[in-house]
């Protein structure tokens, strides 16, 4: 027995690894040990049926929320992961200094889905709805730099919400913080936008290569287009420089109409991502399937949709070649999926309704080559309506 599982007469769809065709994917210790075009069942100890079905790597979400029972906005990720192809989960600053290390120990007594996180610049975190940076004496540069090089292995960028809610009365001191630990640590800093102020134009003339906007197709204030309906010279600008926009869908942050004015001068999500968390996985948001099937709405195809939720959020995360594709040697994280077309509502985050034609119905997740089982869904916290 060369291999230990054979996933079989699948249409695979594997941007990272520029392949797309009918592929048997072979398994073995945890990592893909070959992709051909036919592999014979008796190379390997057990076999998966995946004809008709689409065979994609293990999802990447790059904007997730998954320290409940600490934080306002977090769920537990594996009941999601079991039913939505999602591998990797990437916690977006819902930790920050002070709970970083209660965070990690959580993950790892209750949770099985791979998983990385951005570090607040706020050193509280995501406790309470908002109001993190209502004090700069929580915006300590040097403790978010500290804690991020004691988790080097878990932190992957480091994360602030800008707006009035948040940052408030500070305007873009916050942003310059956060920057300043990013560029210490030489990592990606990842922006929330919502309402204004500060003004986006503001924002983005400071974000470097690399660094990413979330919730960019934001209806608030601080959306990408002008007045006019044209995307914004600043933004063009940051575009140019290689800011990269992040869905970060959520429970505001994605509107159709300023989606689709981007969408109609070229400017698409670089990576597709959830913001799943309490008050967004019973709806609009549910899962990231559902928010790749929005941007196939927006005109994106599917080998691009693919690409923005495996081997971009991958390069964000510097493992690109080991999660996010099926490359031989890479994690064995795949997702299996019907593609069902029809007429499927879709909303936004304004519950804006519109049409989608393909639905990608997840019928199976492997993390390292193992299925995960299915789990009692999250049930939502006293505070949430
Ligand atoms: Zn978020």
């Amino acid at each position: 027995m060369r291999f230990e599982l054979l996933i079989k007469g699948g249409e695979v769809l594997d941007p990272g690894a520029g392949l797309s065709g009918r592929f048997d994917v072979a398994i073995d210790g945890g990592r893909v040990a070959a992709v051909e075009a036919d592999i014979p069942a008796e190379a390997a100890g057990r076999t998966i049926d995946a004809a008709g079905r689409l065979v994609t790597p293990g999802l990447v979400d790059l904007h997730t929320h998954i320290y409940p029972g600490v934080t306002y906005w977090g769920i537990r990720p594996d009941p999601v992961a079991a039913i939505s192809g999602v591998t990797t989960w990437v916690d977006a600053g819902s930790a920050g200094a002070y709970n970083l290390p209660g965070f990690r120990e959580y993950l790892d007594r209750t949770s099985r889905v791979r998983a990385y996180g951005f570090l607040n610049i706020s050193s509280i975190g995501l406790v309470a709805p908002a109001l993190e940076l209502s004090s700069m004496a929580f915006c300590d540069v040097d403790l978010c730099v500290q804690l991020a090089r004691l988790n080097a292995d878990f932190v992957r960028g480091v994360k602030v919400r800008m707006g009035a809610g948040t940052s408030g009365d500070y305007l873009l001191e916050p942003l310059h913080r956060a920057l300043a630990a990013a560029q210490a640590l030489d990592l990606p800093l990842m922006v929330h936008i919502g309402a204004a102020p500060p003004e986006i134009d503001e924002i983005v003339a400071l974000l470097r290569p690399g660094d990413l906007l979330t919730h960019s197709f934001t209806g608030n204030t601080m959306r990408l287009t002008g007045q006019d309906g044209r995307t914004r010279e600043a933004v063009r600008q940051a575009l140019d420089r290689g800011v990269l926009l992040d869905m970060g869908h959520g429970g505001g942050g994605f509107s159709f109409e300023v989606a689709e004015a981007l969408a109609s001068q070229g400017v698409l999500p670089h990576v597709i991502s959830t913001d799943l968390h309490q008050a967004s996985l019973w709806g609009p948001v549910y899962d990231l399937p559902t928010c790749m099937e929005k941007a196939l709405a927006l005109g994106m195809s599917l080998p691009d949709v693919v690409r923005a939720a495996t081997e971009t959020p991958a390069r964000v995360l510097r493992l690109d070649g080991q999660i996010g594709t099926l490359r031989p040697g890479a994690r064995a994280d795949v997702a299996l999926f019907q593609v069902e077309t029809g007429a499927f509502p879709l909303v936004d985050a304004r519950r804006v309704e519109r049409t989608g034609t393909t639905r990608l119905r997840c019928t199976l997740t492997l993390l390292e080559g193992r299925p995960l089982p299915p789990e009692l869904p999250n049930q939502p916290a006293p505070w949430i309506r």
